[in-house]
């Protein structure tokens, strides 16, 4: 049977920094469930769609096609076919993503593509409720922590280059306000799943995490 390891946790945890070097180094398929509900939110953003009309989130839903390209460990996904990998880190998309993904239609949508993804490949997928929902029966889940100041720091330096005028105080509220939104939805809020290992990498460094995600799969 293929493996599938389910890395959960609040915003900008490292989750995708531990995700892509675990799957490099097993050789196996990284996903960014994150990414698919960004893009999903970018599609809201561009075309109104009005997030109280079930109607139109159907309709919307009809007409969003995802693919990831795994040229390497990167995330690297389109929206109809157009590479959106860059736009769906902006700031716009950050503030909306949660609205969107507490909707039904989306998450029952984006499990199911995601459940199909994990079907007969070993993959490393990263979310809120990949060890709850999507795999329950996932072989190894992770569920990450960290000091929220060192969160928005982190995020803060991985994204202030290409985004010069924005601040860390900005990052830091639009993480408590995921973390919020993302903790207290009715569909599948983030929760740690009984049998996630918890993970807190306040003081770890990258290596330090791999080497402790590494002992537990090969356990
Ligand atoms: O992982 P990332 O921070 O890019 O995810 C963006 C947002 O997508 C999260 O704040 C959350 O609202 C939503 N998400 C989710 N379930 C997942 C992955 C992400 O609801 N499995």
């Amino acid at each position: 049977k293929n493996i599938v390891v389910a890395i959960d946790g609040y915003s900008s945890c490292g989750k995708s920094t531990l995700a892509k070097a675990l799957a490099k180094k097993l050789h196996y398929i990284y996903v960014d469930s994150g990414a698919m509900y960004r893009a999903v939110a970018l599609y809201f953003l561009r075309n109104n769609v009005d997030t109280q009309n079930h109607e139109q989130i159907e309709e919307a839903l009809k007409n969003i096609h995802l693919n990831f390209h795994s040229r390497d460990y990167e995330t690297h996904i389109t929206l109809n076919e157009e590479e959106v990998s860059e736009e769906i880190r902006q700031m716009p998309v950050s503030e909306k993503v949660s609205e969107v993904s507490a909707l039904k239609e989306v998450r029952r949508e984006m499990v199911k593509q995601q459940q199909r993804m994990g079907k007969s490949k070993n993959i490393v997928m990263d979310g809120r409720d990949i060890g709850t929902a999507v795999f329950p029966d996932a072989s190894l889940k992770i569920f990450m922590t960290a000091d929220p100041a060192v969160r928005a720091k982190r995020r803060y330096d991985e994204i202030h280059a290409k985004n010069p005028d924005i601040t860390l105080e900005e990052i830091f509220e639009n993480i408590a306000h995921r973390d919020y939104q993302d903790t207290t939805r009715a569909e599948s809020p983030l929760v740690r799943a009984q049998d996630a290992i918890i993970l807190d990498n306040t003081d770890l460094t990258p290596e330090q995490q791999l080497q402790f995600a590494l002992d537990r799969v090969e356990s």
